[in-house]
């Protein structure tokens, strides 16, 4: 799913190794951390409502774990790519290791659309990914979760088709379930509260009310609408939320200046994340092109939908009045538009800490699971909130100490942490 030339695995590494040296990892331990250690690549025969059969491409790739078994999401987009996949790979073991869960990184994907399979097909193409990858995965190896159009119904047919080949239960095996099937309370919620839990407590420390601020988003997925939500919640005013249009294959934005009113949207959009354009007009919204969420006067941006979206061509267009970006998407800033936002001074509070509340909620679901014992929504949430909010005062406390913008600052912990991990384990 690269964008334009950017290629989110050189990214991911361009970042990797600007903290490596700036860490003097000795060349071995940059070696191994630079690359995934294990990919696997393979296809899934899927038999189709029509009689045929289509060959579908997919990927799993483990980047590290020395913390834990792998941890990370299976996403289904046409424009997969195998760089992708161990781009967010990687992101997840950094992940993990900024917010101190003893999980691994690891991601995968399916070269799919799922807007054009129905619901059978997408079930067969799930049982499918398992039947391919059994003996690869388990609670104690590699745990997928949802990403980027899957869901908890996608996540329960992969652990029924896991579980029917073990002949067993093992809940602890994926995440993101429904609740009531192993699913935690407060995971939907997670990612999107998290990334809103650290700009809380970011606003909170530069003595800015969250009531005096306005936003603008791209996205309205799972991580965007919870944001959102939380945001508007704690006071804030978003004024434009952008997501795609399957129909006409092109992004729009919904701007109102008075503020968004986010439970209406939610009630005209699917569940792909995509808003009704037809009602939200007739409901006073204006419709401009999908660009210009990022051109909007506002205080705060959030990118919440997909990599690539920040970079040097677009970055003149983000109004002088933006002080925040905060990252709810995985790599939606390349590594080339990060000295323009340092050079501008807004602070940019980084994807791998401000997204990492789905894999902390993920991390609590298998602890119940193990457990056989669920908490209720509030426990869920406090523990969340206690854990985004230590790791960004920690990210924090290093980027005011050391000056360091604050992506350098998470990526020093993380890789710290998991160097560390490489290092006790006697790998190198
Ligand atoms: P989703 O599929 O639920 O939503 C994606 C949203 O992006 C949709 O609203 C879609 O319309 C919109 N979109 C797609 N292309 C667009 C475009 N060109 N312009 C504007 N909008 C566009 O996905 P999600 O789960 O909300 O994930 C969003 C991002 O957050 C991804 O980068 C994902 O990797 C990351 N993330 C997700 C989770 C999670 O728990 N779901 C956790 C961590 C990180």
């Amino acid at each position: 799913m690269a964008t334009e030339n950017y290629n989110p695995f050189e990214n991911a590494q361009a970042q990797f190794d600007k903290v490596a040296d700036v860490l003097q990892l000795d060349s071995s331990l940059k070696a191994l951390l630079r690359e995934p250690m294990k990919e696997i690549h393979f296809t899934i025969p899927v038999k189709m409502d029509d009689g045929t059969t289509r060959i579908f491409k997919a990927f799993r790739i483990k980047h590290n774990d020395a913390r834990g078994p792998a941890k990370g999401g299976i996403r289904f987009h046409p424009h997969e790519t195998a760089d992708t996949v161990r781009a967010l790979s990687m992101w997840m073991t950094w992940k993990c290791a900024v917010i101190d869960i003893p999980l691994g990184g690891g991601k995968g994907g399916v070269i799919c659309d799922p807007h054009n399979l129905s619901v059978t097909e997408q079930e067969r193409l799930c049982r499918g990914y398992i039947r391919q990858l059994y003996t690869q995965l388990g609670p104690n190896l590699d745990v997928p979760a949802p990403d980027v159009m899957t869901n908890g119904q996608h996540m329960l047919w992969m652990l029924d088709e896991y579980e029917t080949i073990a002949g067993g239960r093992y809940p602890g095996m994926i995440t993101g379930k429904p609740v009531g099937m192993g699913g935690s309370l407060g995971r939907t919620e997670a990612t999107g509260f998290g990334v809103m839990y650290v700009l809380k407590d970011f606003l909170r420390e530069k003595n800015i009310p969250v009531e005096s601020t306005t936003a603008s988003i791209q996205g309205f997925g799972n991580v965007a609408e919870y944001a959102a939500r939380k945001y508007t919640q704690l006071g804030g005013r978003i004024i434009a939320v952008s997501c795609w249009n399957q129909t006409d294959a092109k992004s729009y934005t919904f701007k109102k200046e008075s503020g968004c009113d986010i439970e209406q949207l939610v009630k005209i959009k699917d569940s792909f994340g995509s808003i009704d354009k037809e009602k939200a007009v007739a409901m006073g919204y204006e419709l401009l092109p999908g660009d210009e969420w990022i051109k909007q006067d506002v205080d705060i941006l959030i990118p919440a939908a997909l990599e690539n979206q920040i970079t040097p061509k677009v970055f003149p267009y983000i109004s002088s009045k933006v002080k925040i970006i905060c990252e709810a998407a995985n790599g939606p800033t390349t590594p080339d538009c990060d000295a323009l936002i340092k050079e501008r001074g807004i602070t940019l509070l980084p994807d791998f800490l401000c997204n990492a509340g789905g894999v902390t909620c993920s991390y609590f679901e298998q602890v119940q699971c193990n457990m056989n014992y669920f908490w209720d929504k509030s426990e869920v949430l406090e523990k969340l909130e206690y854990a985004m909010t230590k790791a960004f005062r920690d990210v924090y406390r290093l980027s005011v100490e050391k000056n360091l913008y604050m992506r350098d600052a998470a990526y020093i912990i993380a890789v710290n942490r998991v160097a560390n991990a490489v290092k006790l384990r006697g790998w190198i």
